[in-house]
């Protein structure tokens, strides 16, 4: 069992205003979820959330828009937000995941203080087509690759129990590790009643041969996260994901839903005899 766990925070410093159309995504205004939606958080409420995380012992923070990608307004909002808390919460490892991006953008990202690039492939480039049609995997593929060639690090995953098979979740692993990610996020759909998506019907004991399987065919990665859905996935079985290869957790509240409060996280991982993470490679 890995003995140091990633605790990682995300913010949503915009929300709910994407025009994609994601069948798994409350944040796009297609489908009507009843969700906070924003355009930018304030400057003051993000650095208020960034020092609450350092406190609850997070080490990654990570910026998330909801839209396609970077547009020149998002790109200065979100250098500004990483110039601020760089300097005021130099203890985090700033993280953007902002959508597609250029390798241009990306490097003006690096040049502001963010370390690291969240961008998921989601699922299979075969099953992709039947949750999203206003976007191709390929692009998602290529600014993986972009983030590769900037020399941020590449942080990229995606999501079960959206109706895929075993093939498509094998197929998705595979091309993960061709990106040489440095962490996999792996989510589990949370149902929205305002998304046509059927619930996620994978039980605790798949969902767990889930996160082994993403361990085992992604060995090089440093971290296997276990990012959205861990609360209504596992329930009462949360802690077994440190058996099966999980070695870093998203904690918190996630995008549109509620996570549990992180001092219930630092109990399990404290009964387990697994140490937070302090530091990152
Ligand atoms: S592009 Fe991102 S924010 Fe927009 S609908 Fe898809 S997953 Fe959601």
């Amino acid at each position: 069992m890995n003995k140091e766990i990633f605790l990682c925070s995300i913010c949503n410093i915009n929300s709910g205003t994407c025009l994609e159309d994601c069948k798994f995504c409350s944040q796009s205004v297609r489908y009507k979820a009843d969700i906070d939606r924003y355009q930018q958080k304030p400057l003051e409420e993000i650095l208020k959330e960034a020092k609450s995380a350092r406190d609850a012992g997070a080490l990654g923070f990570c910026l998330v828009t909801a839209d396609k990608g970077l547009n020149d307004k998002t790109l200065e909002f979100v250098c500004k937000t990483a110039e601020v808390l760089t300097k005021e919460v130099p203890e985090l490892r700033l993280i953007a995941c902002n959508g597609t991006a250029t390798l241009e953008q990306l490097l003006i990202l690096k040049k502001s203080g963010i370390k690291a690039y969240n961008h998921n492939l989601e699922t299979s480039e075969k099953f992709y087509p039947h949750i999203c049609t206003t976007h191709p995997w390929s692009e998602r593929y290529e600014t993986c690759k972009n983030v590769n060639e900037s020399g941020l690090v590449l942080i990229t995953g995606g999501i079960f129990g959206l109706g895929e098979t075993q093939e498509d979740r094998i197929s998705m692993l595979e091309s993960l590790n061709s990106l040489k990610p440095s962490s996999v996020p792996i989510n589990f759909y949370h149902h929205n009643e305002a998304l046509e998506l059927k619930p996620n019907s994978l039980t605790v004991d798949e969902a767990l041969a889930l996160v082994q399987l993403t361990r085992d065919m992604i060995p090089d990665a440093e971290r296997i996260m276990v990012a959205g859905g861990r609360e209504l996935m596992f329930g009462s079985r949360q802690d077994e994901i440190f058996n099966y290869g999980a070695n870093s957790i998203v904690v918190g509240n996630y995008l549109t839903t509620t996570g549990r409060v992180v001092s219930k996280d630092l109990d399990m991982l404290q009964s387990l005899h697994l140490e937070v993470a302090t530091s990152v490679k």
